[in-house]
Formats: structure tokens, sequence, C-alpha cells
């Protein structure tokens, strides 16, 4: 399990293992922002969230949210299907790679794989389906919430 590490204003930075996570706890460089209720490791709460205590400067700050991936888009959705409302298990392109959409937070939609065999190398339109939802950019806090 990773557990986010964010900045003394609250800003995300990355994430790091829950072992480094407690090792920041101890040296005191970091304190619980949030943590799993009613699960201990060692003396603390399990962390979810660790906030530094010292502000770090960053560059990359506020730049841009989380990268997409496939598990982060079926994490955004809720592991709802955009198309059918059913348990999503797969990431469909909504404009398809072969019509050169791309790996993008708005361009991809969890999907079961129903629909998403259904709707093949097409658009919605082209397929005759429509999104129960728009897909947005998620945010780190979204991303980490579940
Ligand atoms: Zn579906």
């Amino acid at each position: 399990m990773d557990v986010l590490v964010i900045n003394a204003d609250l800003g995300p930075l990355h994430r790091v293992s829950l072992r480094h996570a407690v090792r920041m706890l101890v040296r005191r460089v970091a304190e619980i922002h949030e943590a799993e209720p009613d699960r201990l490791i060692g003396v603390y709460p399990l962390p979810r969230v660790v906030r530094l205590v010292r502000y770090v400067v960053t560059r990359w700050r506020y730049s841009k949210g989380p990268a997409w991936s496939r598990p982060g888009v079926i994490t955004r959705d809720g592991g709802v299907c955009g198309y059918c409302g059913g348990h999503a298990t797969t990431v469909d392109h909504i404009l398809p790679r072969s019509g050169g959409g791309k790996n993008s937070w708005l361009n991809t939609i969890a999907a079961c794989g129903g629909c998403n065999q259904r709707k093949g190398d097409r658009t919605p339109a082209e397929a005759g389906m429509r999104l129960r939802f728009e897909p947005t950019a998620p945010s780190w806090a979204a991303l980490v919430a579940r």
C-alpha cells in the first residue's frame, strides 16, 4: 500500500511505501494527515496521507495532477461502467486509439468488458452508445480518497 506525501501547504508531492512513510513519522519530518480508522502500525494509526512538517519547494508543484493510468481511470469512475453503469474492469478509449485517441484522463472512461467489446474501435456515436458521465481529470485527492 502506498502513502501519499503532501507538502506543508497541503500540495500533493508523491507517493512512498508504507515503510518509508512510517520512517518519516519516526524522524518527525512528517505528520499523519489522513489515517485508516481503527488500524495501527506500531504506535501510529495506519497512514494514508502524511504531511511534511516543513514546506518543501518543488518545481512541479501544482503544475499537473496525477499521471494517467488505467487503474486510475477505474478508481476515478468508482469502478462503474461509463456506458451501462455495470461493474467496470476495463478502460475504454472514447476516441479509439486507432482513430488517434490518446491515453488521457479526458479520453478514457471505465467500462465493463461487454461494453468495451461492443464499442470496439468506434466512437460512442458510431457505436450508438451514450456516456453516462463525462470523464474528468481527477485531483490527487480523488484518487487517494478510496
Ligand atoms: Zn458496461
